[in-house]
């Protein structure tokens, strides 16, 4: 995914991208339901280019309690450096890429992509109140289940033995 540079002059500038996720180069396209928006600021300064990526996005993301798969807003922002200054870019300077000098577009699929695996939540859940599953394998947001009651914490039986001797 390229975008245009060698119309620009020194300055602030933006740009626009709305593809599919195979065209941003994702590896899993079928996690994301429908296409992917990139806001992209631009700042020109001579041969360098400072750019700020707002991405909008919605993903599927499977619920760590219940399993089931569910659709996620996803937004998020960053910043990238497209330097023809070799010494900036370390291996340790995440979002900084090496340009030629008049290079006439920039590559910021890798950007847009790690914005988006860096950003997402490692724990998911579909909802706050989610109930997860039983023992038993049912769905409990779905359907009660009689098969056993719930464990209840050995420290809340002794309390309310004691409560009971008072
Ligand atoms: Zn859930
Ligand atoms: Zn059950």
């Amino acid at each position: 995914m390229k975008i245009q540079v060698s119309h620009l002059t020194d300055g602030l500038h933006s740009d626009h991208l709305l593809d599919s996720a195979s065209a941003f180069g994702f590896e899993n396209p079928d996690d994301f339901a429908g296409k992917i928006k990139v806001d992209i600021t631009i700042d020109k300064r001579r041969s360098d280019f400072y750019l700020k990526f707002a991405v909008m996005a919605k993903v599927f993301l499977v619920c760590d309690r219940c399993l089931e798969r569910f659709e996620s807003l996803f937004e998020d922002e960053a910043r990238a450096l497209y330097t023809t200054n070799e010494k900036l870019v370390t291996d340790d300077s995440g979002s900084t890429y090496l340009i030629q000098e008049g290079q006439r577009e920039l590559e910021v699929g890798t950007e847009v992509r790690e914005i988006v695996v860096l950003a997402l939540p490692i724990k998911t859940v579909c909802s706050e109140n989610c109930k997860g599953l039983c023992k038993c394998g049912r769905n409990l947001n779905k359907e009660a289940c009689t098969c056993e009651e719930p464990d209840i914490d050995p420290r809340w039986e002794t309390l309310k033995k004691l409560k009971n001797t008072n």
